[in-house]
């Protein structure tokens, strides 16, 4: 490496204009070298600026989940495994900019115009029903938001409750949880690892049936909700149970990068960002347009993409093959190969497509799979304990050498 490359590139960014499709820009976009330009000064809105999708270096399969997983609600949710500081939180965060803005209820209840549509005037609230029959809107369109699990959330925040404003006739007396207003947003489970089985359960459940139904006592009411899901875990900290591993659709190990030019561009990039939020997420603002457009047209398409039975049986001849039971398996292998297609602009799903997300639909299907991953994570904590203690023995203090 010469000295020239560690300089930031002085060289425009290559701008894309034009895409044939969404896995070309995927794979085009993450070879644009980032400017580092600090004149142009910062509003002071960077915390609302997140790091942009297609300035992510290498990391292809965590990214391809990532999009197939905003292209096909079916898939139920991406799973992200490995240890802390590979930028999954920075990837999970940069999807915001991926998706088109959304209908925004204007009220507490979260009521929509199209609650009435679908279940009359009763579906909304009163103060909605008056806004109805006024004719005044009860939304407003905004941009996509990243809803966050806290770690400590209970199951009635998660679900909904009893509203305790609500008076004890109303019909709004259910307050609504995190689920109901992840509707139509990105929901993010940072260590569900940690998290109580049957919270999980429930977000899990909202996420594959994209609505859920809350009783209490003679109260019920349910709620939409499509998100598209995202957990992570540091396998470190603790396992997660095989049969809520299965549940999530697509499983991604995600690792450091390896190669050293890939991780200098990584650096340098957020480095970037660091220093002007503002200036790099601009260079990266026609792409990631592009990129939207891109993702919502295939959106669109998904519905066309067909499945033949001959591909079908390939796909289930390679489940067989993996002694996989889990009939989500191959729920999960058809519906990202069909998002896959859908991105690619084609209407029929090839074996090629089945080869390429297969390790994400199929991974850590088995309980054995996830066994030894954890021994080998274990494994790999050891030996580098034992490198660093031989390499970079711990400074004695003075205390030691007092009591040594
Ligand atoms: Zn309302």
């Amino acid at each position: 490496m010469d000295d020239k490359e560690l300089q930031p590139s002085s060289s425009e960014p290559e701008l894309i204009t034009k895409v044939g499709s969404l896995q070309e820009l995927l794979e085009r976009a993450s070879g644009v070298r980032a400017v580092v330009d600090t004149e142009l000064g910062d509003a002071g809105l960077a915390e609302s600026i997140p790091f942009p999708f297609l300035a992510l270096v290498g990391q292809k399969q965590m990214k391809l989940s990532l999009v197939l997983s905003l292209l096909n609600p079916n898939l139920a949710g991406v799973l992200l495994i490995g240890p802390r500081g590979t930028g999954k939180t920075t990837a999970v965060r940069s999807l915001v900019d991926l998706l088109p803005e959304v209908k925004r209820s204007l009220c507490y209840y979260g009521c929509l115009e199209e609650d009435v549509e679908a279940g009359g005037i009763d579906a909304v609230c009163p103060e909605c029903a008056k806004k109805y029959g006024q004719g005044d809107p009860l939304s407003r369109m905004e941009k996509v938001r990243l809803i966050e699990l806290p770690l400590n959330a209970t199951l009635e925040d998660v679900v909904g409750g009893l509203d305790p404003r609500a008076p004890a006739n109303s019909r709004m007396r259910l307050k609504r949880g995190i689920l109901s207003r992840a509707d139509r947003n990105l929901l993010y489970v940072d260590e569900v690892n940690l998290l109580n089985d049957q919270i999980v359960d429930a977000i899990l459940d909202a996420a594959a049936q994209g609505q859920y139904t809350v009783r209490r006592g003679a109260v019920s009411a349910t709620y939409r909700s499509q998100f598209t899901l995202i957990g992570s875990m540091n396998p470190e900290e603790g396992n997660l149970r095989p049969q809520i591993m299965d549940r999530f659709g697509l499983r991604v190990l995600v690792q450091g990068l390896e190669d050293k030019d890939e991780r200098l561009e990584a650096y340098r990039r957020s480095r970037a960002y660091r220093e002007n939020r503002r200036a790099f997420s601009a260079q990266y603002a026609p792409s990631t347009r592009l990129f939207r457009e891109e993702i919502q047209a295939s959106r669109e398409n998904l519905s066309k993409v067909k499945l033949s039975d001959q591909v079908a049986k390939i796909g289930l001849k390679l489940i067989e093959k993996l002694e996989l039971d889990s009939l989500r398996a191959e729920i999960t292998l058809f519906e990202a190969a069909r998002a896959y297609a859908a991105a690619d602009g084609r209407e029929e799903v090839t074996s090629q497509d089945l080869r390429v997300v297969a390790p994400l639909a199929l991974r850590l299907r088995r309980s054995t799979y996830i066994d030894k991953y954890i021994a080998d994570q274990s494994t790999e904590t050891e030996l580098l304990e034992v490198a660093v203690n031989e390499l970079i023995p711990p400074q004695e203090t003075e205390e030691d050498q007092q009591n040594g």
